[in-house]
């Protein structure tokens, strides 16, 4: 049994922290919700009062936090994990932030003589509540091999991306190509109402044909043909368009520091930037398609 600090319970650190407690670990979470800290002493954790409470004594640190300002605070402000945890802690930050964050907090994590991995997921609230998560995992070898056992509890799938950072590159590259993907599957499907093809012929055709993608096969954005797409639920996410515009823009915010060319990418951002302001950024991304259909005369 190890002792694990656990630093934001929200939707999907709060059921990540009771898989931990389920598989037997002593978990001190912190959290600056007194709800998100009541569920974790339902699922049988110990909320506590600040970071030197929750990382002093412990083994491991996992964060889930919403973005890369909280996680550079978490970890390297006045009172952070860094000041506070015993060197050789294993440090895991799972938050989806920018690439440029999670590199300059791995350098101090290092400093500071901590072994740390970005380890980002796929799989949404379900997956965090079923311990069925994808992690991409960016850090040193040794670093990766003792996150693993931990990850291992709460994700199904674990991959090994390379170096530090290299865990939130592959998220953000992954979810440009789904940002993309799924506005063309959207404008084929438009473009098919205008030629009077029908939807389920157009999904049988491209679906084994050369137009095949998880966008169109597995997550549909149009009713019928895949029952489980939140398209048959009125656009209930699934994964809302606010948290893909956010993914998108750490995207351009890397391939602009890196010097990258992603013009789709670019473009993908604008469009759910317009989606979102439009105050649809609570319905699911692949609602996208009734904002193109508004556009066409
Ligand atoms: P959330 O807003 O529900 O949870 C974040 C929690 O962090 C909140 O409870 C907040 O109170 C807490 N927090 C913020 N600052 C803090 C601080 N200084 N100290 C302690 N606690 C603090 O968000 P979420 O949906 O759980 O997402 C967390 C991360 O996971 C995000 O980076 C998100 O992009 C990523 N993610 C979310 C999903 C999803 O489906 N929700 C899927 C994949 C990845």
């Amino acid at each position: 049994m190890a002792t694990i600090g656990f630093i934001g319970l929200g939707n999907m650190g709060g059921p990540m922290a009771a898989n931990l407690v389920k598989a037997g670990h002593d978990v001190r979470g912190l959290d600056l919700s007194e709800d998100a800290k009541a569920a974790l002493r339902n699922a049988g954790g110990t909320p506590v009062g600040s970071i030197a409470e929750a990382v002093s004594q412990a083994d491991a640190v996992v964060t889930m936090l919403p973005a890369g300002a909280h996680v550079r605070s978490v970890y390297t402000g006045d009172g952070g994990v860094l000041a506070h945890a015993r060197p050789k802690t294993l440090l895991i930050d799972s938050s989806t932030i920018d690439v440029d964050s999670a590199r300059t907090v791995a350098e101090a994590a290092a400093k500071a003589d901590m072994p740390m991995v970005d380890a980002p997921v796929s799989g949404g609230v379900a997956g965090a509540a079923g311990g069925t998560l994808t992690f991409m995992v960016g850090g040193p070898d040794e670093a990766f091999e003792a996150a693993k056992p931990f990850l291992d509890i709460m994700g199904k799938t674990i991959v090994h991306a390379g170096g530090p950072g290299n865990g939130q590159a592959a998220k953000i590259c992954n979810n440009m190509i789904l940002g993309i993907s799924m506005i063309a599957v959207s404008e084929a499907f438009v473009l098919a109402e205008k030629l009077g093809l029908d939807h389920q012929k157009l999904f049988d055709i491209s679906s084994t044909a050369s137009g095949q993608c998880w966008s169109l096969t597995s997550y549909c954005p149009v009713p019928g043909p895949v029952p489980a797409s939140p398209a048959n639920r009125d656009y209930q996410p699934g994964f809302a368009a606010g948290m893909m515009l956010k993914d998108l823009k750490l995207a351009q915010a890397a391939a602009g520091s890196s010097g990258a060319s992603t013009p789709l990418g670019a473009e993908a951002a604008q469009l759910y930037n317009i989606f979102c302001n439009a105050g649809e950024a609570g319905k699911d991304f692949s609602g996208i398609i009734n904002f193109l259909r508004g556009q066409g005369s």
